[in-house]
């Protein structure tokens, strides 16, 4: 049985805009079911309402687990991570050649670094869905 309801997921999925409110891979297309994210983690107690909610892929999802900072590659200092319905995904993240995703602060890079978005995978996922004209952010690169 599922932690939230079909309702609770439709709403997630929809505002989320049908992609991962971390590294922006949409669900269109793909075969797993993208889980829902406690951005801080239940374990800590917090709850299930949705602001606490955000859309993840699943490679997003499995690396961030309960971390909610991590260190900045630049700095080596903690950063909190990138939090969906606190932060401007646009002020942390920017794409650049090679559909690699690269931090543009502490957060943006501790958060690139923790979900591990750039790895080989990923980068070659997200070619290939610009191929298919299912990557839209990747116009531009
Ligand atoms: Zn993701």
């Amino acid at each position: 049985m599922s932690l939230f309801s079909s309702f609770r997921r439709a709403e997630v999925h929809a505002r989320a805009g049908e992609r991962c409110e971390y590294c922006h891979l949409p669900t269109r297309g793909q075969v797993a079911t993208f889980p829902i994210d406690h951005i801080i983690p239940k374990s800590t107690g917090a709850g299930h309402d949705l602001e606490n909610l955000a859309l993840a892929c699943p490679p997003c999802n499995a690396h961030k687990w309960t971390a909610v900072e991590w260190s900045d590659p630049i700095t080596g200092r903690l950063a909190p991570l990138f939090h969906p319905r606190r932060d401007e995904w646009n002020e942390h993240f920017r794409w650049v050649v090679g559909y690699v995703l690269a931090g543009a602060t502490p957060s943006g890079r501790a958060t690139v670094a923790a979900l591990q978005m750039n790895n080989s995978d990923m980068v070659e996922l997200r070619r290939l869905l610009a191929g298919l004209d299912l990557f839209p952010e990747s116009e531009g690169i």
